[in-house]
C-alpha cells in the first residue's frame, strides 16, 4: 500500500490538490462542479467518468458546503466502482504446460521490464519460467531480457536480432515444453510506426504457436504506458483488434500525474487489468486491486 501510494503520488497530488483548491470554503454549485470535472479530465479519467463522479458528488449536496475530504471519499468510491469489475489477477492454469503469456505493446511501453518483473514474481512463487526474446528488431531488448533472465535464473530463448519472431516463438514453446516449464513469457516488437507489419507479425506468432498448442497463447497481455495519456486508448483499440488481448498491465504510473487514464480505459474497454508498474525495479509491479488504487489516486 505504501509503495502504491508513493507510486501514484503525482496523480493523487494533482487530483487531491485540485479538489482541496476547489472546495475549501466554497459551496457546491455549478461552478465548483465544473471545476471538479476539469480536474478529473486533466488527470485523464475521461469525460464520462468525470461527469458521473461530479453527479455523485452533487447528489443531495447542492448549495451546501462540502469538505474536500468528503469529495475525495466519493471520488474513491466511484472510481472503485468502475475498477472493481476489471481488477482481476492473472490466473495461471497449471493444466497448460507451459502456460504461454504473450506480451505486446508499443516500443518503450515497458514490455521487457514488465516481463523481467513477472519473471521475478513467478520464479519467487516457485514456477519454472522460460523467457522468449521476441522483440527481434532491437538487439538492446534481447540483451535486456538476457539480463533479467540471468538475474532470476530463467532460461532465455533468443536468436540474433533481425530473426523471425514467429519462428522464435515456435522454438521457445518447444524448448519450454522439453524442459517441462510452467510458464513461457514471450516479448514482442512494438514498432507502431509500421503498424501493418507489426500486426501481421503478431498474428503470425499466434498462428505458429497454435501449431504446437491450439490454445496458445493462453494470455495476451497488452502493456500500456500511463504517461502517454489518451493515446493509450487508441493503443488498446489497435492491439485488441489483432491480437485478442486478454488483459492489461499499465506501467509508469509513478511517472505521471495522469494515472486516471487507467479509469478511462477500464470504463471504455472493460478488459481485465492484472498489474500496474510503479517503478523500474523488479519489485515495482503491483497486483491491481480496485479499492487500493481508488484510495491511492483520490489523494
Ligand atoms: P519496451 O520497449 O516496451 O520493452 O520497454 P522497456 O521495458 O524497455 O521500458 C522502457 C523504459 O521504461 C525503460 O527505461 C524502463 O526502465 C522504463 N519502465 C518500464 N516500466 C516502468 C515503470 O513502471 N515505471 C517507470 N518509472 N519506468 C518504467
Amino acid at each position: 500500500w505504501a509503495r502504491l501510494r508513493q507510486g501514484l503520488s503525482r496523480s493523487s497530488q494533482s487530483i487531491g490538490g485540485g479538489i482541496a483548491d476547489i472546495f475549501t470554503k466554497r459551496k457546491l454549485d455549478s461552478e465548483t462542479l465544473q471545476e471538479l470535472e476539469d480536474v478529473l479530465i486533466r488527470a485523464d479519467l475521461g469525460t464520462g467518468a468525470a461527469l458521473r463522479i461530479a453527479e455523485a458528488v452533487a447528489k443531495g449536496r447542492y448549495d451546501k458546503n462540502v469538505s474536500p475530504d468528503e469529495v475525495k471519499t466519493i471520488l474513491a468510491s466511484e472510481v472503485e466502482a468502475v475498477l472493481a469489475p476489471v481488477a482481476r489477477p492473472l490466473e495461471i492454469d497449471a493444466s497448460k504446460r507451459p502456460f504461454v503469456i504473450l506480451v505486446i505493446g508499443v516500443n518503450g511501453s515497458g514490455k521487457t521490464t514488465t516481463i523481467g518483473k513477472l519473471a521475478a514474481k513467478f520464479s519467487r512463487d516457485g514456477f519454472k519460467v522460460v523467457l522468449a526474446a521476441g522483440d527481434t528488431f532491437r538487439a538492446a531488448a534481447i540483451e535486456q531480457l538476457r539480463i533479467w533472465g540471468a538475474r532470476f535464473h530463467c532460461e532465455v530463448i533468443a536468436r540474433e536480432s533481425g530473426g523471425d519472431a514467429a519462428g522464435l516463438g515456435y522454438d521457445a514453446l518447444e524448448a519450454a515444453r522439453a524442459q517441462n516449464a510452467d510458464l513461457l513469457i514471450m516479448d514482442t516488437a512494438g514498432r507502431l510506426q509500421n503498424r501493418t507489419e507489426l500486426m501481421a507479425e503478431l498474428e503470425k506468432i499466434i498462428r505458429v504457436m497454435k501449431k504446437l498448442d491450439p490454445e496458445a497463447p493462453h494470455a495476451v497481455l497488452l502493456v500500456l504506458d500511463a504517461t502517454v495519456g489518451q493515446n493509450a486508448l487508441s493503443q488498446v483499440e489497435i492491439f485488441s483488434r489483432t491480437a485478442g488481448v486478454t488483459g492489461l498491465v499499465m506501467t509508469k504510473l509513478d511517472g505521471t500525474a495522469r494515472g486516471g487514464i487507467l479509469v478511462a480505459i477500464a470504463d471504455k474497454f472493460k478488459l481485465p487489468i492484472h498489474f500496474i508498474g510503479v517503478g523500474e525495479g523488479a519489485d515495482d509491479l503491483e497486483s491491481f486491486t480496485a479499492r487500493d488504487f481508488a484510495r491511492a489516486i483520490a489523494g
